[in-house]
């Protein structure tokens, strides 16, 4: 049985009593035990949101492929394992568009990831010009290719991806639930031929693309969708306890 996870992208939000109002509220929240619930405080608050974190686990939102050394600025893999995260959110769509990160840099930091003992969520995903000229399926063929290209089958057993169709994130225009699993079983075909169909059956992927908790249930309904990666929803306590309490629905079923 595959992972059900939700994943709530804080991106650069937040503050210090925000970290502990949100905690305090997900820790008296009492969360299905069916559903891994993640959340990715800005990486200034992940000592703490760690230290308050009960019922939910924390995860960093980028690091650096190198271990430590001259790179002013950035986190690695094994500070961000050192204080006691589990997941890293990689290839986001922004870090591409904003930052520059290419799919040969994000295929490193998923090795830096994984070597550090971390599940690295590694994002892929079209922009509309992509979409619109047809061209969708061939640019996450490319991200999910490149992404995992440095990687043993063995070790590919322990991504996640996430789709994120570019288009959809922050704009509230969601993917229909047809669009997203198109997209969802080409990842896991792609999985397949590239580690053998095992590993891709037993991959975590996540939809992430303004996700809220009106459509998150049919979204993860999906055979190949295995919850999501939700970013402005999941600054809202009440909205991403609703979409995890969605995804647990879909395990009942
Ligand atoms: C994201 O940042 O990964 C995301 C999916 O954002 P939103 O849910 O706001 O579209």
């Amino acid at each position: 049985m595959r992972d059900l996870i939700v994943a709530g992208n804080w991106k650069m939000n937040g503050s210090q009593q925000f970290v502990g109002e949100m905690l305090l509220a997900l820790n008296n929240a009492g969360f299905s035990e069916s559903v891994k619930a993640v959340v990715f405080p800005p990486s200034v608050y992940l000592h703490e949101a760690i230290q308050q974190a009960k019922a939910v686990k924390v995860g960093a939102q980028n690091l650096f492929y190198e271990n430590s050394g001259a790179y002013t600025g950035e986190l690695s893999a094994s500070m961000i394992s050192d204080v006691g995260c589990e997941y890293v959110i990689l290839g986001h769509s922004e870090r591409r568009a904003v930052f520059g990160e290419d799919d040969l840099l994000v295929a490193k930091k998923v090795v830096a990831t994984l070597e550090n003992h971390l599940t690295p969520i590694l994002c892929v995903g079209e922009t509309l010009e992509d979409r619109d000229g047809g061209k969708y399926s061939d640019v996450i063929a490319t991200q999910v290719k490149v992404g995992l290209s440095l990687l043993s089958a063995e070790q590919i057993s322990n991504v996640v991806i996430a789709y994120e169709p570019v288009w959809a994130i922050g704009t509230g225009k969601t993917a229909s639930p047809l669009q997203a699993q198109e997209v969802h079983e080409l990842i896991r075909n792609l999985v397949a031929e590239i580690a053998g169909k095992e590993v891709s059956s037993n991959m975590s992927v996540l939809y992430g693309g303004s996700v809220n908790a009106a459509n998150a249930q049919e979204l993860f309904s999906q055979p190949d969708i295995d919850g999501g990666l939700v970013g402005g929803a999941s600054l809202k306590v009440d909205e991403f306890l609703a979409i995890c309490s969605a995804a647990a629905e879909v395990l009942k079923r």
